[in-house]
């Protein structure tokens, strides 16, 4: 689940990372015996920074999981990380567009809370929530539009909780494409359907160049769709048996 192949691998890696405390966070550091006062920068009153706090217990991420999560019923009031990854992962997407958005927000929150938090500690920039939630969006959506060509409208967080909660209707889709028979064969393509009672239905012959041979309509009284179809196929079989094509 850590590896979101349709997210940068930057994200990704950060999680790998955190779950295994392999992140240089104050608490980390001051472990390697160097002299490290760890206070947080997201919590009103600061803290000691380890993964869990900073990904998790601190006052921004709670805040920011809180946001992002309660759209898609996740539980925030969670004592570990890896929890809240666990509890986005396990939902049970009902649709191909929902799957993406499960597995690669939790994903792409991690990085935003890492980013942020590097940018606050070291490059002075203040802590902005709403920016956060849209370059998550950004990031969640960009990868639906990549993998659906009909994605459509903008990259913000509104747009996410949309496509969360309508209800899309997928089919897989393939390719139909009319093959040629083989030489000195012929192929026989008939439909029939039923409108009112009123049955009718027709077919086309083709010879092995995709040459029309003959074409047909039938008219049939009252009747269903499977006998409107039924009889379109059989008045085609009789024709060309009829003329001896095979
Ligand atoms: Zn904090």
């Amino acid at each position: 689940m850590t590896w979101q192949k349709h997210l940068p691998f930057k994200m990704c890696f950060i999680v790998w990372r955190a779950l295994r405390d392999k992140i240089p966070t104050d608490a980390r550091i001051s472990q390697m015996n160097i002299a490290n006062p760890s206070r947080c920068i997201c919590c009103k009153n600061p803290d000691t920074e380890n993964v869990n706090h900073l990904f998790n217990a601190g006052d921004y991420a709670f805040q920011l999981w809180k946001h992002i999560g309660g759209p898609f019923g996740i539980n925030v009031e969670q004592s570990f990380y890896r929890q809240i990854l666990i509890n986005w992962w396990k939902i049970k997407a009902p649709n191909p567009v929902i799957n993406i958005l499960v597995k690669c927000i939790p994903i792409a929150t991690s990085w935003e809370i890492w980013r942020t938090r590097c940018a606050a500690k070291y490059g002075n920039e203040p802590i902005n929530f709403n920016n956060s939630v849209c370059l998550i969006s950004f990031s969640v959506l960009q990868v639906i539009k990549n993998q659906f060509n009909n994605f459509q409208g903008n990259h913000s967080w509104n747009k996410v909780i949309y496509l969360n909660s309508c209800n899309i209707n997928f089919k897989k889709t393939f390719t139909v494409s009319w093959l040629k028979p083989p030489v000195n064969f012929v192929k026989l393509n008939s439909d029939g359907s039923c409108k009112e009672g009123r049955c009718g239905g027709g077919g086309v012959i083709r010879n092995h160049q995709g040459h029309l041979v003959h074409a047909y309509t039938v008219k049939a009284g009252a009747g269903t769709n499977n006998l409107a179809e039924a009889l379109a196929l059989l008045h085609g079989i009789r024709w060309c048996i009829a003329v001896e094509h095979k």
